[in-house]
Protein backbone atom coordinates (compact mmCIF):
# COMPACT_ATOMS: atom_id res chain seq x y z
CA UNK A 1 0.00 0.00 0.00
CA UNK A 2 1.75 3.18 -1.09
CA UNK A 3 1.40 6.20 1.93
CA UNK A 4 -0.47 9.00 1.30
CA UNK A 5 -0.88 12.48 2.46
CA UNK A 6 -4.45 12.88 2.85
CA UNK A 7 -6.17 16.37 1.81
CA UNK A 8 -5.92 19.58 3.86
CA UNK A 9 -9.96 21.00 4.12
CA UNK A 10 -10.52 22.69 1.27
CA UNK A 11 -11.50 26.25 2.57
CA UNK A 12 -8.10 26.07 5.01
CA UNK A 13 -5.09 25.31 1.29
CA UNK A 14 -4.36 28.62 1.01
CA UNK A 15 -4.32 29.38 4.91
CA UNK A 16 -0.99 30.59 6.04
CA UNK A 17 0.28 30.15 9.99
CA UNK A 18 0.54 32.97 12.45
CA UNK A 19 4.58 33.79 12.51
CA UNK A 20 6.21 36.22 14.75
CA UNK A 21 9.56 35.16 14.19
CA UNK A 22 11.66 34.59 17.05
CA UNK A 23 15.31 35.26 16.72
CA UNK A 24 18.13 35.12 19.82
CA UNK A 25 19.29 38.72 20.57
CA UNK A 26 19.77 40.49 23.56
CA UNK A 27 16.72 42.75 23.72
CA UNK A 28 13.79 41.46 22.70
CA UNK A 29 10.93 43.99 22.05
CA UNK A 30 8.60 42.17 19.47
CA UNK A 31 6.09 39.97 21.14
CA UNK A 32 4.13 42.65 23.75
CA UNK A 33 4.96 40.59 26.76
CA UNK A 34 5.68 42.22 30.23
CA UNK A 35 9.74 42.52 30.36
CA UNK A 36 9.61 41.74 34.01
CA UNK A 37 8.98 37.95 35.57
CA UNK A 38 5.98 37.14 37.84
CA UNK A 39 7.09 37.99 41.30
CA UNK A 40 9.20 35.37 43.05
CA UNK A 41 6.67 34.86 46.06
CA UNK A 42 3.69 34.31 43.87
CA UNK A 43 6.22 31.84 42.03
CA UNK A 44 6.51 29.84 45.26
CA UNK A 45 3.18 29.90 46.25
CA UNK A 46 1.83 28.27 43.08
CA UNK A 47 4.44 25.47 43.02
CA UNK A 48 3.32 24.63 47.06
CA UNK A 49 -0.10 24.92 46.03
CA UNK A 50 0.88 22.47 42.98
CA UNK A 51 2.95 19.92 45.19
CA UNK A 52 -0.29 19.46 47.35
CA UNK A 53 -2.52 18.91 44.14
CA UNK A 54 -4.09 14.91 43.33
CA UNK A 55 -2.57 15.33 39.95
CA UNK A 56 -4.23 12.14 39.18
CA UNK A 57 -7.46 13.98 39.15
CA UNK A 58 -9.00 16.36 36.41
CA UNK A 59 -9.19 19.76 37.43
CA UNK A 60 -12.52 21.76 38.06
CA UNK A 61 -14.10 21.40 34.57
CA UNK A 62 -15.79 24.64 35.59
CA UNK A 63 -12.79 26.37 37.07
CA UNK A 64 -15.22 27.88 39.82
CA UNK A 65 -12.47 28.98 42.32
CA UNK A 66 -10.64 31.28 39.74
CA UNK A 67 -13.72 32.55 38.32
CA UNK A 68 -15.08 33.19 41.92
CA UNK A 69 -11.58 35.10 42.76
CA UNK A 70 -11.51 36.68 38.89
CA UNK A 71 -14.70 37.97 39.42
CA UNK A 72 -14.41 39.80 42.88
CA UNK A 73 -11.34 41.64 41.09
CA UNK A 74 -13.44 42.65 38.76
CA UNK A 75 -16.73 43.43 40.34
CA UNK A 76 -18.48 41.05 37.78
CA UNK A 77 -20.86 37.60 38.91
CA UNK A 78 -18.36 34.50 38.02
CA UNK A 79 -21.50 33.76 36.27
CA UNK A 80 -20.51 35.99 33.52
CA UNK A 81 -16.31 35.19 33.22
CA UNK A 82 -15.53 32.46 31.02
CA UNK A 83 -11.39 31.25 30.96
CA UNK A 84 -9.64 29.16 28.58
CA UNK A 85 -5.88 28.67 27.56
CA UNK A 86 -4.80 32.28 26.53
CA UNK A 87 -7.41 34.98 24.93
CA UNK A 88 -6.61 33.43 21.59
CA UNK A 89 -8.67 30.37 22.74
CA UNK A 90 -11.10 32.27 24.24
CA UNK A 91 -11.28 34.26 20.28
CA UNK A 92 -11.87 30.31 19.17
CA UNK A 93 -14.26 30.05 21.02
CA UNK A 94 -16.49 32.44 20.46
CA UNK A 95 -15.87 31.69 17.22
CA UNK A 96 -16.77 28.00 17.21
CA UNK A 97 -19.70 29.27 19.43
CA UNK A 98 -21.32 31.97 17.26
CA UNK A 99 -19.42 31.96 13.60
CA UNK A 100 -18.83 28.90 11.50
CA UNK A 101 -19.89 27.93 7.96
CA UNK A 102 -22.62 30.59 6.57
CA UNK A 103 -21.78 32.78 9.12
CA UNK A 104 -19.46 35.79 8.54
CA UNK A 105 -17.15 38.17 10.96
CA UNK A 106 -16.51 41.59 10.30
CA UNK A 107 -13.24 43.55 11.32
CA UNK A 108 -11.43 46.79 10.70
CA UNK A 109 -8.03 45.87 9.39
CA UNK A 110 -5.14 46.74 10.59
CA UNK A 111 -5.84 44.46 13.42
CA UNK A 112 -4.84 41.48 15.58
CA UNK A 113 -4.47 39.09 12.39
CA UNK A 114 -5.66 36.29 14.61
CA UNK A 115 -8.93 37.90 14.01
CA UNK A 116 -9.35 36.50 11.00
CA UNK A 117 -6.96 33.81 11.03
CA UNK A 118 -9.08 32.44 13.84
CA UNK A 119 -12.55 33.05 11.50
CA UNK A 120 -10.56 30.90 8.71
CA UNK A 121 -10.10 27.87 10.36
CA UNK A 122 -13.57 27.71 12.32
CA UNK A 123 -14.80 28.20 8.85
CA UNK A 124 -16.20 31.95 9.41
CA UNK A 125 -16.35 34.12 6.27
CA UNK A 126 -13.98 37.10 7.05
CA UNK A 127 -15.18 40.98 6.13
CA UNK A 128 -12.46 42.92 6.24
CA UNK A 129 -13.15 46.87 5.99
CA UNK A 130 -9.83 49.21 5.78
CA UNK A 131 -9.40 51.91 8.77
CA UNK A 132 -8.78 55.31 7.68
CA UNK A 133 -5.06 56.11 6.97
CA UNK A 134 -4.52 57.41 10.94
CA UNK A 135 -6.02 53.75 11.85
CA UNK A 136 -8.66 55.52 13.08
CA UNK A 137 -12.39 54.38 12.44
CA UNK A 138 -15.44 56.47 12.36
CA UNK A 139 -18.11 55.60 14.72
CA UNK A 140 -20.48 55.92 11.48
CA UNK A 141 -18.66 53.95 9.45
CA UNK A 142 -18.46 50.71 11.63
CA UNK A 143 -22.42 51.78 12.01
CA UNK A 144 -22.73 51.53 8.32
CA UNK A 145 -20.54 48.06 7.91
CA UNK A 146 -22.54 46.17 10.58
CA UNK A 147 -26.11 47.18 8.65
CA UNK A 148 -24.48 46.34 5.21
CA UNK A 149 -22.98 42.91 6.01
CA UNK A 150 -25.51 41.97 9.28
CA UNK A 151 -22.37 40.01 10.29
CA UNK A 152 -22.54 37.29 13.44
CA UNK A 153 -19.30 38.53 15.12
CA UNK A 154 -17.71 42.16 15.03
CA UNK A 155 -14.33 42.69 16.38
CA UNK A 156 -13.09 45.64 17.72
CA UNK A 157 -9.63 45.77 19.19
CA UNK A 158 -8.94 48.34 22.25
CA UNK A 159 -6.04 48.99 22.35
CA UNK A 160 -5.23 48.16 18.59
CA UNK A 161 -2.74 45.95 18.05
CA UNK A 162 -0.94 47.02 16.02
CA UNK A 163 -1.44 50.49 15.92
CA UNK A 164 -2.17 51.09 19.25
CA UNK A 165 -5.65 53.24 19.18
CA UNK A 166 -7.71 52.91 21.76
CA UNK A 167 -11.40 52.92 20.52
CA UNK A 168 -13.77 55.92 21.26
CA UNK A 169 -16.86 54.84 23.53
CA UNK A 170 -18.98 56.35 20.20
CA UNK A 171 -17.55 53.69 18.18
CA UNK A 172 -18.26 51.40 20.69
CA UNK A 173 -21.50 52.64 21.33
CA UNK A 174 -22.29 52.84 17.70
CA UNK A 175 -21.12 49.19 16.96
CA UNK A 176 -23.52 48.15 19.64
CA UNK A 177 -26.54 49.94 18.25
CA UNK A 178 -25.65 48.84 14.84
CA UNK A 179 -26.06 45.27 16.06
CA UNK A 180 -28.91 46.15 17.85
CA UNK A 181 -30.96 47.82 14.86
CA UNK A 182 -29.78 44.29 12.93
CA UNK A 183 -31.09 42.30 16.06
CA UNK A 184 -28.43 39.79 14.99
CA UNK A 185 -24.58 39.43 16.25
CA UNK A 186 -22.08 40.08 18.70
CA UNK A 187 -19.66 42.91 19.37
CA UNK A 188 -16.25 41.18 20.84
CA UNK A 189 -14.04 43.75 22.01
CA UNK A 190 -10.37 42.52 22.43
CA UNK A 191 -9.03 44.54 25.28
CA UNK A 192 -5.87 42.30 25.25
CA UNK A 193 -3.90 45.38 26.29
CA UNK A 194 -6.52 46.86 28.14
CA UNK A 195 -5.09 47.60 31.22
CA UNK A 196 -3.14 50.33 29.61
CA UNK A 197 -4.96 52.18 28.35
CA UNK A 198 -7.65 55.18 29.61
CA UNK A 199 -11.09 53.48 28.62
CA UNK A 200 -12.41 49.78 28.68
CA UNK A 201 -15.68 48.70 27.67
CA UNK A 202 -16.07 46.12 30.87
CA UNK A 203 -18.38 48.39 32.56
CA UNK A 204 -21.20 48.14 29.44
CA UNK A 205 -21.26 43.89 29.86
CA UNK A 206 -24.30 43.29 31.81
CA UNK A 207 -27.04 40.73 31.65
CA UNK A 208 -28.76 41.13 28.16
CA UNK A 209 -26.19 42.72 25.68
CA UNK A 210 -24.19 40.82 22.87
CA UNK A 211 -21.01 42.19 24.16
CA UNK A 212 -18.32 40.52 25.02
CA UNK A 213 -14.79 41.92 26.77
CA UNK A 214 -11.80 39.60 26.16
CA UNK A 215 -9.04 39.69 28.36
CA UNK A 216 -5.24 38.39 28.95
CA UNK A 217 -2.86 37.19 31.94
CA UNK A 218 -0.09 37.16 29.07
CA UNK A 219 0.74 40.75 29.27
CA UNK A 220 0.24 43.00 32.76
CA UNK A 221 0.13 39.83 34.82
CA UNK A 222 3.60 37.98 33.33
CA UNK A 223 1.97 35.10 32.78
CA UNK A 224 2.56 34.44 28.85
CA UNK A 225 4.12 31.21 29.46
CA UNK A 226 0.86 29.81 31.34
CA UNK A 227 -1.57 30.10 28.81
CA UNK A 228 -4.26 32.06 30.24
CA UNK A 229 -7.07 34.59 28.81
CA UNK A 230 -10.77 35.37 29.90
CA UNK A 231 -13.89 36.89 28.56
CA UNK A 232 -16.35 38.72 30.48
CA UNK A 233 -19.95 38.53 28.88
CA UNK A 234 -23.77 37.82 29.73
CA UNK A 235 -23.94 34.60 31.69
CA UNK A 236 -25.99 33.22 28.82
CA UNK A 237 -23.48 33.57 26.28
CA UNK A 238 -20.71 32.32 29.04
CA UNK A 239 -23.29 29.00 29.46
CA UNK A 240 -23.02 28.36 25.50
CA UNK A 241 -19.30 28.65 25.64
CA UNK A 242 -18.83 26.53 28.49
CA UNK A 243 -21.02 23.82 25.77
CA UNK A 244 -18.79 24.17 22.88
CA UNK A 245 -15.20 24.09 24.41
CA UNK A 246 -13.35 21.07 25.26
CA UNK A 247 -14.05 19.57 28.73
CA UNK A 248 -11.18 19.83 31.33
CA UNK A 249 -9.43 22.05 28.88
CA UNK A 250 -7.46 24.40 31.56
CA UNK A 251 -5.65 22.53 33.76
CA UNK A 252 -4.86 22.91 37.38
CA UNK A 253 -1.40 25.00 36.92
CA UNK A 254 -3.33 27.36 34.90
CA UNK A 255 -6.62 27.61 37.26
CA UNK A 256 -3.81 27.54 40.33
CA UNK A 257 -2.10 31.09 38.54
CA UNK A 258 -5.03 32.96 37.15
CA UNK A 259 -6.00 32.91 41.14
CA UNK A 260 -3.11 33.16 43.17
CA UNK A 261 -1.83 36.17 40.69
CA UNK A 262 -4.51 37.99 42.05
CA UNK A 263 -2.55 38.35 45.28
CA UNK A 264 -0.10 40.46 43.94
CA UNK A 265 -2.74 43.17 42.24
CA UNK A 266 -1.39 45.97 43.86
CA UNK A 267 2.19 45.11 42.16
CA UNK A 268 0.90 44.67 38.57
CA UNK A 269 -0.74 48.16 39.35
CA UNK A 270 2.19 49.75 39.61
CA UNK A 271 3.67 48.04 36.90
CA UNK A 272 1.49 48.96 34.60
CA UNK A 273 1.67 52.72 35.83
CA UNK A 274 5.57 52.01 35.14
CA UNK A 275 5.47 50.65 31.78
CA UNK A 276 3.16 53.70 30.82
CA UNK A 277 5.38 56.24 32.22
CA UNK A 278 8.12 54.64 29.96
CA UNK A 279 5.67 53.88 26.88
CA UNK A 280 5.53 57.90 27.32
CA UNK A 281 9.21 58.71 27.81
CA UNK A 282 9.83 56.32 24.42
CA UNK A 283 7.15 58.25 22.46
CA UNK A 284 9.07 61.79 23.81
CA UNK A 285 13.01 60.57 22.65
CA UNK A 286 11.69 59.14 19.29
CA UNK A 287 9.95 62.30 18.66
CA UNK A 288 12.72 63.88 18.27
CA UNK A 289 14.03 62.18 14.96
CA UNK A 290 12.86 64.36 12.20
CA UNK A 291 10.45 62.41 9.37
CA UNK A 292 10.00 59.37 12.31
CA UNK A 293 6.17 58.98 12.59
CA UNK A 294 4.51 58.15 15.80
CA UNK A 295 1.17 56.60 16.35
CA UNK A 296 -0.32 56.93 19.28
CA UNK A 297 -0.67 54.41 21.93
CA UNK A 298 -2.56 53.30 24.82
CA UNK A 299 -0.87 49.96 24.93
CA UNK A 300 2.41 48.63 25.82
CA UNK A 301 3.88 48.99 22.40
CA UNK A 302 4.62 51.86 19.80
CA UNK A 303 4.19 51.68 16.23
CA UNK A 304 6.11 53.79 14.33
CA UNK A 305 7.02 54.49 10.47
CA UNK A 306 10.71 55.20 9.88
CA UNK A 307 11.28 57.84 7.09
CA UNK A 308 12.38 56.62 4.11
CA UNK A 309 15.52 58.24 2.31
CA UNK A 310 15.18 60.32 -1.17
CA UNK A 311 13.55 57.28 -3.65
CA UNK A 312 13.64 54.86 -1.21
CA UNK A 313 10.00 53.07 -0.67
CA UNK A 314 8.53 52.80 2.70
CA UNK A 315 8.77 49.28 2.86
CA UNK A 316 12.48 49.15 2.09
CA UNK A 317 12.65 52.27 4.47
CA UNK A 318 10.87 49.63 7.08
CA UNK A 319 13.12 46.65 6.34
CA UNK A 320 16.01 48.84 6.52
CA UNK A 321 15.77 50.04 9.84
CA UNK A 322 14.30 46.68 11.53
CA UNK A 323 17.87 44.67 9.99
CA UNK A 324 19.84 47.69 11.55
CA UNK A 325 18.21 47.23 14.52
CA UNK A 326 18.63 43.48 14.86
CA UNK A 327 22.11 44.22 13.43
CA UNK A 328 22.42 46.06 16.93
CA UNK A 329 20.98 43.49 19.17
CA UNK A 330 17.54 44.63 19.01
CA UNK A 331 14.28 42.49 17.72
CA UNK A 332 11.58 44.59 17.05
CA UNK A 333 8.38 43.53 14.95
CA UNK A 334 8.12 44.16 11.31
CA UNK A 335 4.87 45.14 9.92
CA UNK A 336 6.34 46.90 7.12
CA UNK A 337 5.44 44.47 4.11
CA UNK A 338 1.89 44.49 5.84
CA UNK A 339 -0.46 46.41 3.22
CA UNK A 340 -2.27 48.47 5.90
CA UNK A 341 0.87 49.22 7.63
CA UNK A 342 3.44 49.85 5.01
CA UNK A 343 7.26 50.35 6.74
CA UNK A 344 5.93 50.37 9.69
CA UNK A 345 7.45 48.75 13.03
CA UNK A 346 5.73 48.06 16.61
CA UNK A 347 8.39 48.41 19.46
CA UNK A 348 7.23 46.86 22.54
CA UNK A 349 7.60 48.73 25.93
CA UNK A 350 10.64 47.06 27.48
CA UNK A 351 12.43 47.64 30.57
CA UNK A 352 14.37 51.61 30.86
CA UNK A 353 17.85 49.36 30.54
CA UNK A 354 16.12 47.73 27.24
CA UNK A 355 14.51 50.67 25.66
CA UNK A 356 17.62 52.74 26.17
CA UNK A 357 19.80 50.10 23.85
CA UNK A 358 16.43 50.53 21.17
CA UNK A 359 16.66 54.57 21.54
CA UNK A 360 20.65 54.01 20.96
CA UNK A 361 20.04 51.91 18.17
CA UNK A 362 17.74 53.66 16.21
CA UNK A 363 19.73 57.11 16.65
CA UNK A 364 22.74 55.09 15.04
CA UNK A 365 20.55 53.50 12.18
CA UNK A 366 18.82 56.87 11.61
CA UNK A 367 21.34 58.75 11.27
CA UNK A 368 23.35 56.44 8.95
N1 LIG B 1 -5.51 39.67 21.40
C1 LIG B 1 -4.57 40.52 21.03
C2 LIG B 1 -4.96 41.84 20.49
C3 LIG B 1 -3.21 40.18 21.16
O1 LIG B 1 -2.27 41.02 20.76
C4 LIG B 1 -2.88 38.92 21.70
C5 LIG B 1 -1.44 38.50 21.90
N2 LIG B 1 -0.57 38.73 20.88
C6 LIG B 1 -3.92 38.06 22.04
C7 LIG B 1 -5.22 38.46 21.90
C8 LIG B 1 -3.66 36.67 22.52
O2 LIG B 1 -3.08 36.64 23.74
P1 LIG B 1 -3.03 35.32 24.62
O3 LIG B 1 -3.58 34.19 23.79
O4 LIG B 1 -1.61 35.16 24.99
O5 LIG B 1 -3.92 35.63 25.78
Amino acid sequence: MSAHRPAVRDDLQALEGYHSPQVSVAVRLNTNESPFGPPPEFVDAWVEELRAFPLHRYPDRAARALREELGHHLGQPPGRIFCANGSNEVLQTLLLTYGGPGRTALMFEPTYALHAHISRVTGTGVVAVDRRPDFSVEPAAVARHIAEHRPDVVFLCSPNNPTGIVESDETIGAALEAIGANARGLLVVDEAYGEFAPRSALGLVDGDRPLVVARTYSKVWSMAALRLGFCVAPEWLVAELENVVLPYHLSVPTQSAGRLALAYRDEMKRRVESLVGERERLVERMAVHPGLQIFPSGANFVLIRPPARPGEDPVDAGLRVWTGLLERGVLVRNFAAWPHTRGCLRITVGTRDEDDVFLAALEEVLGA
